[in-house]
C-alpha cells in the first residue's frame, strides 16, 4: 500500500525530541522504525497484535506501544513515571553485557528511578 505515517516524539522532561517513529503498514507485518538521539535506527516488526499497535501509535500512546512490542523495546520509556525522556535526561546510563552480547540498558530517570530503559 505504501502508506507510511511517522510521528515525533518529545521528552516529558525537557522538551526536546526524543524519537521519530516511522510506521509502516504491509501485509503481513508492521514495522515501526525508530531513531532516537543517539541517531541509531531500530527496526521492529511484528505479526501480532497489529490493530492495537496501530490504535497505540495512532494516539502516540507510548507505553501501550512498548508493552505490545515487547517492553523496554523503544528505549526511552520510564515505567514508574510513566513518561519518557531522552538521552540528556536519562543519567547514570550503561549497557549490561552478557558474555560479550548486549543485553540491556540501565539508566536513572529524571525522577530519580533507575530501571531498565532498552532491553
Ligand atoms: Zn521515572
Ligand atoms: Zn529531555
Amino acid at each position: 500500500m505504501g502508506l507510511k505515517e511517522d510521528k515525533t516524539v518529545i521528552c516529558d522532561n525537557c522538551g526536546k525530541a526524543v524519537a521519530n517513529l516511522i510506521f509502516l503498514p504491509d501485509k503481513d507485518d508492521l514495522e515501526i522504525i525508530f531513531i532516537n538521539v543517539s541517531k541509531s535506527t531500530h527496526h521492529l516488526k511484528t505479526r501480532e497484535n497489529k490493530l492495537e499497535i496501530i490504535k497505540a501509535f495512532y494516539k502516540i500512546d507510548l507505553i501501550a506501544l512498548d508493552k505490545l512490542l515487547g517492553n523496554n523495546a523503544l528505549g526511552f520509556i520510564c515505567y514508574h513515571c510513566k513518561k519518557h525522556y531522552c538521552s540528556e535526561c536519562w543519567t547514570n546510563c550503561y549497557d549490561i553485557y552478557d558474555e560479550g552480547y548486549y543485553d540491556y540498558t540501565l539508566g536513572t530517570c529524571p525522577n530519580g528511578h533507575e530501571c531498565i530503559i532498552l532491553d
